[in-house]
């Protein structure tokens, strides 16, 4: 019995991840070949969560004797921890083979679980690691088999994923990426750019969109901020470069410029810093700045996680006379229902959107987007302008405002000072 113990799991009484370490080992010394398999649901936290953790191990048991069914001479079936399993699989040489496997797996959970009465869906992502192909070294295939499922979860779940060296390449880079902005974050090495809106009515600057920059680096955010934004570190970031910019408006305000509204950038992990409402509030009152300089700018998948925080989020910024623009519209569900009830100031056109229907015969699908915002009172900025044609067809299309290389790429602080008051087009429109 004590040996029993030593080498299984007693809930599920599968065998554990020792004596999985032992099997894998005896199959590469044996100069076998095969896969090891990390299996983890998708959905587990939220059975836990809403029907308790007895519940929870239930689930986790019916699970294991369904795995179970599938352990055969060639196919070892173990618990990893938690809501992991780990399953090897030899004598099976090519990925097709080791598909066939998988399908039977998946297979096994098409009819849902029953337990205590309730029907339960099963919903996992697995992520595969080959030996001797990959390693043969045991912790090396379970870490590689972990990064496959690591990037199978990232890119929508429910699915099963082969590692490849890329994975580790992508995981390195990563690493590097985070000691740059951990530095970054510790010595003051963040600086931020502003790029001007234009508003068509004047021919004048509207407004300014913050964008972040590190330091002497070459680096741009599309690579450090989702990095970021994974790791949590965007919520140190997000409340840096909202200091920056109060403080840069209340300079500005304090040597006599005529201030103008500044866009930040709010990305949906942010939704996470719970006290950020406080926070904006204080720096608000210590520079002595009216919130209606500050704007807000947020993608749509802020509301995939938690719609209802959000909206309170939105309509909290709202109360402080704080606006806000839907980013990059156009690029991922654009459900346009929610233009309907969000407390929002303006939609931004993205770059994309507007090459794409820009440069054509008719601009007939920005046009209408214009008008379909225009009456529902939402303000438009085209983002990503670069040419003149591009201009000519948003003028008569009606736009607010353009940003884009067109007029200006985003300027260091001296230059926003020199070009505040120019007048960046001669005609203005009047609609
Ligand atoms: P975004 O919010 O869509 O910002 C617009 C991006 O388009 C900026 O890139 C800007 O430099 C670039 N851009 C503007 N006009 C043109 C143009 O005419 N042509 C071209 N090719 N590009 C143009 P940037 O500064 O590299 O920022 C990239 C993204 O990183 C931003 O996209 C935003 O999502 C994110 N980001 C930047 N700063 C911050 C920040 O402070 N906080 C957060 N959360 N995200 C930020
Ligand atoms: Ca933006
Ligand atoms: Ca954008």
């Amino acid at each position: 019995y004590i040996d029993f113990l030593a080498s299984h799991d007693p809930l599920t009484e599968l065998p554990n991840r020792r004596k999985f370490t032992e099997k894998l080992k005896a199959s590469i010394l044996n100069e076998k070949s095969g896969a090891v398999i990390l299996m983890d649901l998708d959905n587990f936290k939220g059975i836990n969560d809403t029907l308790g953790h007895v519940y929870g191990d239930k689930v986790l048991s019916a699970i294991a004797s369904r795995l179970k069914s599938i352990s055969s001479e060639d196919s070892f079936v173990s618990r990893f921890g938690g809501d992991e399993f780990l399953i090897l699989v030899e004598n099976r040489f090519t990925h097709e083979e080791i598909e066939l496997f998988l399908q039977k797996m998946k297979n096994l959970f098409k009819e849902k679980l029953h337990v205590d009465g309730n029907n339960i869906d099963i919903r996992f992502s697995m992520g595969i690691s080959l030996f001797p192909k990959d390693s043969t070294e045991v912790n090396k295939l379970i870490m590689n088999a972990d990064l496959a499922l690591y990037d199978i979860k990232n890119s929508g779940k429910n699915d099963y994923n082969f590692f490849d060296e890329s994975m580790m390449d992508k995981v390195i880079k990563n690493s590097e990426i985070e000691s740059l902005m951990r530095d970054a974050i510790d010595n003051d090495g963040f600086k931020m750019l502003y790029q001007p809106l234009v508003n068509l009515r004047t021919g004048s600057i509207y407004g300014y969109e913050a964008l972040v920059r590190i330091i002497d680096n070459n680096i741009l955010p599309s690579e450090f901020i989702p990095v970021s934004e994974e790791n949590g570190m965007i919520v140190t970031i997000g409340r840096i470069v909202l200091h920056k910019v109060i403080e840069q408006v209340s300079k500005w305000k304090n040597s006599g410029i005529d201030i103008k509204p500044v866009a930040i950038n709010f990305s949906a992990a942010q939704i996470h810093d719970y006290d950020f409402l406080n926070f904006l509030d204080s720096e608000l009152k210590e520079f002595h700045i009216e919130p209606k300089y500050i704007e807000f700018e947020i993608t749509e998948n802020i509301f995939i996680e938690n719609k209802e925080r959000t909206i309170e989020f939105l309509d909290n910024l709202k109360k402080r006379g704080i606006r806000i623009a839907i980013d990059d519209f156009g690029t991922g569900y654009s459900s346009l229902n929610y233009l309907t009830f969000l407390p929002i100031d303006k939609i931004k056109l993205d770059q994309s959107l507007n090459d794409k229907f820009l440069c054509e015969e008719s601009s007939k699908v920005v046009d209408g987007i214009i008008y379909l915002a225009h009456n529902l009172n939402l303000e438009v900025v085209a983002e990503g302008i670069e040419t003149e044609e591009q201009l000519d067809k948003l003028c008569a299309g009606k736009c607010d405002y353009i940003q884009g290389y067109y007029f200006s790429k985003p300027m260091e602080v001296e230059a926003v000072e020199e070009n505040i008051n120019k007048k960046y087009l001669e005609r203005a429109y009047e609609y």
